[in-house]
């Protein structure tokens, strides 16, 4: 049955009850929250803490403890330790039954623990729980797809082929030892998990950074993987700033792999860094994605899934649809229902049922955007909705309304990623001119073409110069098909949720073998 205009809303927030459990996690019996380093809480010989605050109402949730260079190098040892193993079989040995089986004890406590790591995503993200919800499942979807995956791909020596008269040779896997995953603050139990289980599987003990905004699920998911049993030192968390804590994992040889989400500019500084001593790096990084709309599109319909997507966690989604190009003949059409649909957004507080557009993550994050909307208008954007601060009784969140412009194709009033419930519509007279426009970024992560005509989408999809090219949806993920960027979005690596993630948590040697000579 087609969807019709009236049916298409933004994800939109249950009322969310703090649960008692989370409340007193965060308490830690008066104590701030330490790391979790060789399976204990560290508190960090730096003596530094920061707060982890509640961005739609400013309450702060926890005092959290900043792990410096004495913790990394602490961690490190611990998960070397364990990974060898100090007089026992260490996790690089570990049966990959047996990994599976300890993967599998934590997601079912995660289950278990459901309302707590909800909280986690809706009280420390900002998150409407219709969101925070989906995010929930990709726990238990991507352990269950890279068990499989840690099944099905064979670790260790390949078959030996010959390679000359009394020569043969062969590939030998392996894992890499110690790898590190830093995590950016917008999806953090997507990205945790997207790190941890691939990395875990393939036999590496880790550590986690999560971002300084959203510090809790992943100390929450480290006291759950104690009580799974997970060997001490397997898992790590440290907790702190990006130029202090991040810093330090970037800086420590001992790390061979390090996975990064965030922004092109931190990325880029961290695989500097990397390379210096040698550490392998992936990196999964920011967008400016785009839509193009056909003009057999029909513009309600579409522009309120558009809508959607751009507001998908009010624009701070890594592929959100900034950049729209549209069929000039139903452009008009377009932009009142893409108006009409962001002028609707129920603005308020991320706990409270209704709200569908929340409070940003932090005060930096609100003091970009709205200089972005005024250089956006600098630019010759014409303002359709002018955004700026909004306002939600009772609350002192970093609120702030939608924004959108119609701009021209010799106008490129949008050139970066804009964190928000924020786009630019380009009127265009023809595919080709709105894909030359589309791919004129830097950026590549997503984009997405808006037709009746699939043949056709698809044919444009495959021009996207992006990570994921889509027809009819975006913000579209899969376990099997790869999630990356290309442009400043990602690389190197193979991406994110496909085997050849899995693979970049190994290694491969070539060893060759001669008869002993004569
Ligand atoms: P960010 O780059 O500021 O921070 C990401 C992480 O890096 C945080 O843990 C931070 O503490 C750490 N960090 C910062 N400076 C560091 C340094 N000098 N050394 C080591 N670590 C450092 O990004 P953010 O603001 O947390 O997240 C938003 C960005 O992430 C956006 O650009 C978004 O598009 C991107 N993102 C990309 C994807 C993807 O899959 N491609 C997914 C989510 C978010």
């Amino acid at each position: 049955m087609a969807t019709t205009a009236s049916q298409i809303r933004a994800l939109t927030a249950a009322a969310f009850r703090t649960p008692e459990k989370f409340t007193e996690f965060c308490r830690n019996g008066g104590k701030p929250l330490g790391g979790v380093i060789d399976g204990e809480q560290v508190a960090g010989s730096m003596n530094a803490t920061f707060q982890t605050i509640d961005p739609g109402s400013l309450e702060a949730l926890a005092t959290i403890c900043e792990m410096g260079e004495a913790e990394v190098a602490r961690a490190v040892s611990a998960a070397e330790r364990a990974f060898h193993g100090g007089g026992g079989k260490g996790w690089r040995n570990t049966d990959v039954e047996e990994r599976i089986r300890l993967v599998n004890r934590l997601v079912e406590l995660c289950d278990r623990d459901k309302a707590v790591l909800l909280a986690c995503e809706i009280r420390d993200g900002g998150k409407v729980s219709e969101l925070a919800e989906g995010d929930f499942t990709q726990i238990r979807e991507c352990a269950e797809y890279f068990s499989g995956v840690a099944r099905r791909i064979p670790m260790g020596d390949s078959s030996s082929m010959r390679v000359a008269d009394g020569v043969r040779g062969f590939t030998y896997r392996e894992p890499w030892g110690v790898v590190a995953g830093i995590i950016p603050w917008n999806y953090p139990i997507v990205l945790t998990s997207w790190f941890m289980f691939p990395a875990l599987l393939s036999g590496n003990t880790i550590l986690i950074k999560p971002a300084e905004d959203t510090p809790l699920s992943a100390l929450y998911i480290a006291k759950l993987a104690e009580e799974a049993g997970f060997p001490p030192g397997v898992i790590n968390v440290l907790p702190g700033r990006g130029e202090i804590t991040g810093q330090c994992i970037a800086e420590h040889p001992g790390i061979r792999f390090i996975s990064f989400t965030g922004s092109p500019g931190v990325g880029q500084a961290i695989f500097r860094t990397c390379d210096r001593h040698g550490t392998r790096m992936k990196r999964e990084m920011g967008g400016n994605g785009s839509a193009i709309v056909l003009g057999d599109a029909n513009p309600e319909v579409v522009a309120r899934m558009v809508g959607r997507y751009t507001n998908q966690h009010y624009g701070q989604t890594c592929c959100t649809i900034h950049r729209v190009f549209v069929d000039r003949k139903i452009a008009d059409d377009f932009i009142d229902a893409q108006r009409a649909f962001f002028d609707g957004l129920k603005i308020g507080y991320q706990a409270d049922a209704g709200t569908q557009l929340g409070a940003v993550i932090n005060p930096t994050q609100r003091r970009r955007i709205l200089q972005a909307q005024q250089e956006t208008v600098a630019r010759g954007g014409q303002a359709l909705l002018a955004g700026g601060e909004a306002s939600v009784a009772g609350k002192d969140g970093f609120y702030l309304k939608p924004a959108l412009y119609r701009t021209e194709p010799n106008n490129n009033c949008n050139p970066l990623e804009v964190f928000h419930t924020y786009a630019t519509i380009c009127p265009v007279s023809s595919p080709e001119e709105a894909l030359q426009l589309a791919n004129s970024s830097p950026y590549g992560l997503g984009a997405s073409v808006w037709t009746k005509d699939i043949e056709r989408g698809i044919a444009i999809a495959k021009q996207f110069r992006d990570g994921t090219g889509q027809v009819n949806c975006h913000n579209s993920i899969a376990y099997g098909l790869p999630y990356g960027g290309q442009g400043i979005s990602g690389g190197p690596g193979g991406g994110v949720n496909c085997e050849e993630t899995f693979l970049d948590y190994t290694q491969v040697k070539a060893v060759y073998v001669a008869d002993y000579p004569a």
